[in-house]
């Protein structure tokens, strides 16, 4: 890891700590010729995946999508933001576990309604009765934005 300063290579760790829902290390290295300080995060890598979406257009995998429609869906109810991108790490690492480089965003639609089901009755609710409808979570959370 060179330093972002000087470019030399040798750096020491002086603090490593695991983020607060624990998906990442932090670490804090000293560089050892300018003693310039900077972080680095180390996190588990998530292969490259495209959704096919409802009209067969394929785009890049975005975590937030998920996280948001799940905001929306649990919109006044006592679950807190932490539990959620906790719950969402729990869903893309099911994703992952599928091993392929595709996913329908039907399928992931139902990896979403699985865990809601688990974590709050009535999100699982709004989710799959809006959902279900649109079979693409995009256009759920341009329905969920617009009431
Ligand atoms: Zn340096």
């Amino acid at each position: 890891m060179n330093c972002p300063k000087c470019k030399k290579s040798d750096t020491r760790v002086v603090d490593s700590r695991s983020t607060q829902e624990n998906t990442a290390i932090r670490r804090r290295r000293e560089c050892l010729e300018c003693h310039y300080r900077f972080t680095t995060y180390e996190y588990v890598e998530s292969e490259a995946m495209m959704v096919i979406k409802t009209d067969n257009k394929r785009e890049a995998f975005n975590r937030d999508k998920i996280l948001k429609s799940m905001v929306v869906a649990c919109n006044k109810r006592p679950i807190t933001l932490d539990a959620l991108n906790a719950q969402v790490d729990k869903i893309i690492q099911d994703i992952n576990d599928l091993g392929q480089p595709e996913i329908s965003s039907k399928k992931i639609g139902e990896i979403v309604m699985d865990h809601l089901a688990n974590l709050d009755q009535v999100a699982y609710v709004r989710f799959a009765s809006v959902y279900r409808q649109f079979r693409d979570v995009d256009a759920f959370r341009a329905e969920l934005d617009r009431i």
